[in-house]
């Protein structure tokens, strides 16, 4: 099965060095709430477990840190990696917000971390709580390098700002020589689109994955659409969190039962879609779905949410099947 990638996600702390309006984990939790570090026992659990699912599970497995922010760790991180390099055998990534970046930084993390992903703000509706995309990419092109190499984490777009989508594209990739990581606004902040910021969506979907297909990576709408976001990735991806509460219950003694869960949690995480329109088009590749398009927002319901997935899945497939297939007949 290594054409499965297991990733497991360590939230190693809850602070965070920005304030996105738009961040879910906040939303969630409400900030003065949230500023535990992870505990050292409870990081050594997981990473045993990372090393043991590795070895009996058949798939490819990979870590990564995530929080809030883990670079507000400082020299922490580094010994956590440090720690779990030793374990595992592998080096984590990590997400950030980049705001810590330097070369001092850069030159520590390199024996321990494999690589990062720094999100970034759209270059024409930037959050105003975020790291300015204008500085994210300067930082990108000084210290990106082959043993260290700074990738795109996303870009959130709101649905007002589909009509940009083309224009965001065009001015990332003349500045990094790849394209943004495009994800919708989702979980807690969720709103639904309407229909003109749907067209405005197949409108720019369409001209990015017409112009830009041979040229980059396409990783635009993965919750949405991971069958055509994946068509320079053809591995399977499923992500476990692995979070401050223990809420898998993951001790030292329960690794074997625990492997059980979490090769069925994979399935939790990705729910059956249940749609009784057998004629569909887009059928085959909507089997299965990211949970958070079965979850209510505070403003929306998981009906209306689930009916939103739908539209989407439908806009964002004809884009790139359009796209893709301009002499195809209906
Ligand atoms: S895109 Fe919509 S109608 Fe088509 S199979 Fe998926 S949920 Fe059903």
């Amino acid at each position: 099965m290594k054409n499965i990638v297991n990733t497991f996600s360590i939230l190693v702390t809850e602070r965070c060095n920005l304030a996105c309006t738009y961040c879910h984990f906040f939303a969630a939790r409400g900030k003065k709430d949230v500023r535990r570090d992870i505990p050292d026992d409870l990081f050594d659990v997981y990473t045993s477990f990372i090393k043991y699912f590795a070895e009996n599970s058949g798939t490819e497995v990979t870590y990564r840190f995530s929080g809030g922010d883990p670079t507000v760790l400082g020299d922490r991180l580094f010994d956590l990696a440090g720690r779990a390099l030793k374990k595992i055998g592998t080096k984590p990534y990590v997400l950030t917000g980049g705001k810590c970046i330097d070369q001092t930084w850069i030159d520590r993390a390199k024996p321990v971390i494999s690589h990062l992903f720094i999100s970034l703000e759209s270059p024409l509706s930037p959050d105003r709580g975020a790291l300015k995309p204008e500085e994210t990419m300067r930082i990108i092109k000084k210290y990106n390098s082959p043993d260290m190499p700074l990738l795109l984490g996303a870009t959130v777009l709101r649905n007002s700002d589909f009509k940009n989508l083309y224009e965001v594209c065009r001015i990332v990739y003349e500045e990094l020589g790849q394209l943004p990581n495009i994800q919708e606004i989702n979980y807690l902040p969720y709103e639904s689109p309407t229909d003109e910021e749907l067209n405005d969506l197949y409108d720019n979907l369409r001209r990015v994955v017409a112009d830009f297909h041979n040229k980059a990576p396409l990783n635009l709408f993965s919750y949405i659409s991971p069958e055509f976001t994946s068509l320079h990735n053809k591995k399977q991806v499923f992500l476990s969190d692995m979070d401050m509460d223990n809420s898998f219950k993951m001790t030292m003694d329960n690794m074997d039962e625990m492997l059980k869960i979490i090769t069925d949690y994979q399935w939790v995480n990705y729910p059956a879609v249940k749609c009784d329109k057998t004629d569909c088009e887009w059928r085959e590749g909507c089997q299965r779905i990211k949970w958070l398009w079965k979850q209510p927002s505070p403003t929306i319901s998981a009906d209306k949410k689930f009916a939103d997935y739908c539209r989407f899945k439908k806009t964002v497939n004809a884009a790139f099947y359009d796209a893709l297939y301009p002499n195809a007949v209906a």
